[in-house]
């Protein structure tokens, strides 16, 4: 407890699910977050549930995106940490996905992170310090079920922008990092993926189980915290060993 006393986090996307998770686990350290979310109901009763500032936010949009790290300063003085967690992830075979459909994937889950971090750097170089950290996924970087050709395009282009981000940012003390989280039961998954999915998921996981919400936010609560100050440009697998079968059999 109290690893981040002192510390002011925004977090996006957590209204629930993994975000709501990582508010948590960064308020019991200590921290003074504001929660973004585009769903403002949700958004506003996670917040107050947790200790958190709520403030809506499309992380699509960069107005959103500038409100809400204006929001973060005016209330609090600083901003140490933005944690770009939104994203979304239909599923369609390549030649069904809609435009328009392929265009808000990219906007909310790699767009929405380079808005964090163009809105948040200015505040961290005048700081000298800060970190950002982008949930990635295992999907795209490292693996890919089918119907995923947009979601796994826009976490694999989170993973090269976190590395381009992190170069222009470690002159100035600031880190730039990921988690790639493997199979996590949240609503979003319980909602947008089917019984049948979510059984062959959990089959294929070497320890047994989906993973928590938690410890995602444990992954991330280590990015954030003063322990890993000499880490940047890079991501942290949290799957249960979902990557580690060369065989199936
Ligand atoms: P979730 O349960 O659907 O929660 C995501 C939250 O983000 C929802 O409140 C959602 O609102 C909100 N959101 C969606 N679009 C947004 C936007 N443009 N701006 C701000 N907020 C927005 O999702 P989750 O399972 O926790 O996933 C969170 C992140 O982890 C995503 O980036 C996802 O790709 C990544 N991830 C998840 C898993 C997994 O197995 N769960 C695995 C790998 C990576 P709405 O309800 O209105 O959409």
């Amino acid at each position: 407890m109290g690893r981040l006393v002192g510390k002011v986090a925004i977090v996006t996307g957590a209204a629930r699910g993994i975000g709501a998770g990582i508010v948590e686990r960064l308020v019991e350290e200590g921290a003074a977050v504001v929660l973004g979310d585009a769903r403002a109901d949700l958004g506003a009763a996670t917040a107050a549930r947790l200790g958190a500032v709520f403030c809506a936010c499309d992380v699509a949009r960069e107005a959103d995106v500038a409100g809400i790290v204006a929001l973060t300063v005016e209330r609090f003085g600083q901003l140490d940490a933005f944690v770009q967690n939104a994203g979304i992830f239909p599923m369609h075979d390549v030649e069904d996905i809609p435009v328009e459909e392929w265009d808000r994937v990219l906007a909310v889950n790699l767009r929405g992170c380079f808005l964090a971090a163009k809105h948040a750097l200015p505040i961290m170089k005048r700081q000298r310090g800060g970190r950002l950290v982008f949930t990635s996924s295992i999907t795209g970087p490292r693996v890919v079920p089918p119907q995923h050709a947009h979601y796994a395009a826009s976490k694999a282009g989170i993973n090269g922008l976190i590395r381009a981000v992190a170069l222009e940012a470690a002159p100035f003390g600031i880190t730039v990092n990921g988690v790639e989280p493997g199979n996590i039961m949240t609503e979003g998954v319980q909602t947008e993926r089917s019984p049948e999915y979510i059984a062959a998921m959990q089959a294929s996981i070497p320890m047994g189980r989906l993973g928590s919400v938690r410890d995602v936010a444990n992954a991330v609560l280590f990015l954030v915290s003063d322990e890993a100050g000499y880490v940047t440009g890079t991501t942290i697998v949290v799957d249960g060993g979902q990557i580690l079968p060369e065989s199936r059999a």
